[in-house]
């Protein structure tokens, strides 16, 4: 049977707000159907239920303030339609959801730790699964792991899928793939979240491309739509300066990863328990063709542990150069903390990549971050924006960093670093000759 071609939604005109330059109503008087009104700010406002949606008006706005709207099912029309325009099929195999069921998380371990970013991520798949009223399910692939279950039962998930084989000693691309795939092929979970580390990314790359599915690496949000039970994946996009919600709408599962720090780790509950699958896997050794040989632990060109620290001191071109730096170490040291820095400070060779915080840098969550001359560009603060308390001292009061601040001030930091480094060696200090006085 033919398929009826899709007809292309209308939509509605609709307002983006702050970008008219009151140009004198040129979008009223193209309005064939006078859906425009203007307010007292000499803006358009849209009468929704007069709109045809013919965009006269975004093509006579000189300033882009107009754009059309379409709701969630008109979207998908739409989406159908230029699907259908392109020539492009809709794929043959596309899933029915009752096919697929369960969220996933990949628990990421090395020598037989779990990375913590699988546990961030079991926290983040409760709230999916509560949403899609499924069950939340860890699976963990090595050899000698089984240590590892309880620990996934205690950070949330209701069942563990566990592949214990020798040949995935090691993290290997070709056995942790056919693993991988064997579980997900024969379970069929609806959603695959994985961890955005060195293995992780690896993988998930490799898995959706096997399954032929999409994969929104980088999440920074991770929801469920109401109207269709999808998974909605939020991340930067275009160099950071807009968020994107990316949907996986006729393929399964559908895959996500997120960068450790980026979601909070739940509490451990000591003692949940829940259903274990084990499930057999057979891969020959002779037919993986990577071998391991020797484990040598990288040597980084600076040893900083940005992600483990409770404190991070960060400087950005603000500092003006290298040895200004040496500030924000007697700063560190103060409080027990570690040097961060943006990306302008590792381009200008002032410190290593290793200390780099943001898109692509460390995404971190300490106690305390500390800007220091860091404007705060949307690559920075989408790796340190989730940090438990937030100074930023910048001599601009309008600086984006502000926007994401606790505590914001405002002026020059060689003024105020120097005071407060001075305020906290007095104050300890005084700590010392009180305890001092005490003995
Ligand atoms: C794809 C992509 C990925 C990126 N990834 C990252 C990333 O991971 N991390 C990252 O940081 N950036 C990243 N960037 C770069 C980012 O867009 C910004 O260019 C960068 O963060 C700016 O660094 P900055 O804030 O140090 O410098 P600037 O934006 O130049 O800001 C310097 C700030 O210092 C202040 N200042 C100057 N002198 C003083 C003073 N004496 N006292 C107080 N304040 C002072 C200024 O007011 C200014 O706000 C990325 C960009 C792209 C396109």
């Amino acid at each position: 049977m033919e398929r009826k071609k899709p007809k292309k939604p209308r939509g509605v005109a609709r307002y983006i707000e702050g970008k008219c330059i009151a140009c004198g109503a040129r979008c009223q008087s193209a309005c064939p159907v006078d859906a425009i009104e203007m307010n007292n700010r000499d803006e358009p406002v849209i009468l929704l239920a007069k709109c045809i949606g013919c965009q006269k008006c975004l093509k006579v706005c000189p300033a882009g303030a107009l754009e059309m709207y379409y709701t969630p099912d008109e979207q998908k029309i739409l989406a159908e339609y230029n699907r259908a325009q392109a020539g492009i099929e809709a794929p043959a195999s596309a899933p029915t959801a009752a096919e697929w069921k369960g969220v996933w998380i990949f628990v990421e371990q090395t020598n037989g730790t779990a990375h913590p970013v699988s546990w961030e991520l079991l926290g983040a798949g409760r709230a999916l699964a509560r949403d899609l009223g499924v069950e939340l399910a860890a699976f963990i692939l090595g050899s000698g792991i089984q240590h590892l279950i309880p620990e996934a039962f205690g950070y949330g998930a209701d069942k563990v899928y566990v592949i214990d084989n020798a040949v995935l000693k090691h993290y290997r691309t070709y056995p942790y793939l056919e693993a991988s795939l064997q579980l997900i092929r024969k379970y069929k979970p609806e959603i695959v979240l994985m961890g955005a580390t060195g293995q992780g990314r690896d993988l998930a790359g490799a898995v959706a491309t096997e399954l032929r599915t999409g994969l929104t690496a980088d999440c920074t949000g991770l929801s469920i739509s109401q109207a269709d039970r999808l998974l909605e994946q939020t991340r930067p996009a275009f160099g950071g300066n807009i968020m994107a919600t990316i949907l996986t709408e006729t393929h399964r599962p559908q895959m996500a990863s997120v960068r450790p720090h980026v979601m909070p780790k739940p509490d451990f509950q000591s003692g949940r328990q829940g259903s274990v699958i084990l499930e057999e896997f057979s891969l020959p050794e002779d037919q993986i063709t990577t071998k391991i040989l020797e484990v040598i632990p990288l040597r980084s060109e600076s040893t900083v542990n940005l992600a483990a620290a409770r404190v991070i001191v960060s400087g950005g071109r603000g500092m003006m150069g290298p040895e200004n730096f040496a500030l924000l170490r007697e700063l560190a040291d103060l409080l027990g903390g570690v040097i961060g820095c943006s990306r302008s400070a590792v381009d200008a060779g002032w410190l290593p990549h290793a200390h780099q915080v943001g898109q692509t840098g460390k995404t971190v969550k300490p106690k305390l971050y500390i800007a220091c001359g860091i404007s705060g560009a949307i690559q920075h603060l989408v790796g340190m924006q989730n940090s438990d308390y937030i100074i930023a001292i910048n001599k601009d009061k309008n600086a984006p960093i502000f926007s994401v601040a606790h505590l914001g001030i405002v002026g020059d930091l060689f003024e105020i670093l120097p005071a407060l480094i001075a305020e906290l060696q007095n104050h300890y200090a005084q700590l010392e000759e009180k305890s001092l006085a005490v003995i």
